[in-house]
């Protein structure tokens, strides 16, 4: 089964063996009855393994054309899971722009705990290069990255690692699988943060970690299983509900953000659009090369943070909050929202600036979208 659309519905989630229930029951159990002491295959504690979160394992994998999955009870235990294959002494270069929770993650949590960073600016992969040390080991970016909307190259970022033998992973929330496939240009592990396109109703938290590499999917094993951030039964069929319909939510996100993008791009009132699938990005070659779509986040500038709340406060369609991905509409205030955890001198110089507005198109009808946004531009 080559195609998206079709691995979306079936891999995975083959009729289930008992009943013939076409869709993937929720098993909800903590744990199975063993056939007799030493024998119990493969099922024995839930945390460790459970058959409804093995159909989206499958799923997500073959998604990200990946041999192996693993999902996480978050985005942020997703990323957990992949740098916990950095320890203490480790080297990690990182992109300087990314969700402002990874960045806390890296900062506060492992940083504090001996594992060392470099945030590197990678847009050129010659600062990736330029960071590598004796005792680096992993190689961390997003692309696009959130909420700046710039690209890093991953098939020379995936040869860096390779020449050097480090590990690179890359976070492929804003893309989704229908997008980009990291692995495809040699990344050795893609992650998600499942609440965002792949859960696509904001309402559920869950995250994957997916890799074709079998040292680095067993450890990775391991450490799901033994730290345990796993997500429950319930979430887990949400999430292999919605990604059913995942390719037809993102080329419905993608066709309604290319057209506010390029409206707001002919409006004098907003500064700057960050939008890949415009000409006017200063990567918009990469976007097309290593994309196949160029989603549904648009980040403008309104020239200050007063703007900001003037354009938000009118909209009536776009609702104001954190999170993205849905098939409704959302604006956020990336400054006193998603990277307020990030230092306000790095901000300024990553430009999320107080007047910065990051839309998350959803996939309402584009006149009424266009609508709200000239009502936004209107309070400016
Ligand atoms: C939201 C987000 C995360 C964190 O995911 P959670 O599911 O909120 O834990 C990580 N990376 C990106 C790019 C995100 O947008």
């Amino acid at each position: 089964m080559a195609g998206f659309k079709t691995k979306a519905i079936h891999v995975g989630q083959e009729p289930e063996q008992v009943t013939g229930a076409v869709a993937v029951p929720v098993f909800q159990t903590s744990t199975y009855a063993q056939q007799e002491l030493g024998r119990h295959a493969p099922f024995d504690y839930a945390r460790t393994i459970n058959p409804t979160r093995v159909a989206l394992e499958k799923n997500l994998a073959a998604l990200e054309n990946g041999q192996y999955g693993f999902s996480f009870a978050s985005g942020m235990a997703a990323i957990a899971g992949a740098l916990s294959l950095v320890k203490n002494g480790d080297h990690v270069v990182a992109g300087s722009d990314m969700y402002g929770g990874s960045y806390r993650y890296f900062s506060r949590i492992l940083a504090e705990n001996g594992v060392e960073f470099s945030y590197v600016d990678m847009r050129n992969s010659k600062n990736v290069e330029a960071a590598i040390k004796s005792n680096t080991k992993l190689i961390y970016c997003e692309t696009p990255t959130n909420p700046m909307m710039n690209l890093v190259d991953l098939k020379e970022v995936s040869a860096i690692a390779k020449a050097k033998k480090l590990i690179s992973v890359v976070d492929n929330t804003f893309m989704s699988p229908y997008f980009q496939n990291p692995l495809d240009m040699g990344i050795d592990i893609v992650l998600h943060s499942a609440t965002k396109y792949i859960g696509g109703h904001s309402d559920v938290i869950g995250g994957a970690v997916i890799t074709s590499n079998p040292e680095l999917a067993e450890r990775i094993k391991f450490y799901q299983n033994s730290a345990g951030a796993v997500p429950g039964p319930w979430d887990v069929w949400l999430l292999l509900r919605s990604v059913k319909t995942l390719a037809l939510r993102m080329e419905a996100h993608n066709a309604n953000a290319i057209q506010i993008a390029e409206y707001l791009s002919k409006q004098k009132k907003i500064a700057k659009v960050f939008y890949p699938g415009l000409a006017s990005h200063p990567q918009h070659e990469l976007a097309k090369r290593q994309m196949r779509g160029f989603g549904g986040i648009i980040s403008i500038e309104t020239g200050s943070q007063e703007s900001a709340k003037r354009f938000t406060s009118r909209l009536t369609v776009f609702t104001l909050g954190e999170s993205l991905g849905g098939v409704e509409s959302l604006v956020c205030h990336p400054v006193t929202m998603t990277h307020g955890s990030v230092p306000p001198e790095r901000r300024a110089e990553l430009g999320i600036t107080g007047g910065l507005i990051r839309l998350s198109v959803g996939i309402e009808d584009i006149a009424d979208l266009m609508e709200d946004i000239n009502r936004g531009l209107d309070a400016i």
